[in-house]
């Protein structure tokens, strides 16, 4: 399977889709490794249909987003904490 491998920031408009506020300057806990990173700094794989998004410290996968018809599925599994909002 061809992975493209892109820097966080490519994940912002989908963040946005499901959040509805700015994402790539929430920060993520990893659960592995417990490295705490702005999620426009993580490591993201796009491919179809889902997008893999992993720890910049340690490679775990913090989070999967699949997308398919409309409706989510995200995968939080290895982020330990997700923070964000204004300010
Ligand atoms: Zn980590």
């Amino acid at each position: 399977m061809q992975e493209m491998k892109l820097d966080g920031n490519a994940i912002g408009g989908l963040l946005r889709e499901i959040f509805t506020v700015e994402m790539t300057a929430a920060r993520g806990t990893c659960a592995s490794c417990g490295a705490v990173n702005e999620l426009g700094r993580v490591q993201v794989y796009l491919h179809a249909p889902g997008t893999v998004v992993r720890c910049p410290d340690c490679e775990q996968v913090l989070m999967k987003i699949v997308r398919s018809g409309g409706r989510y599925w995200v995968d939080l599994t290895g982020t330990r904490c997700l923070e964000f909002g204004e300010g």
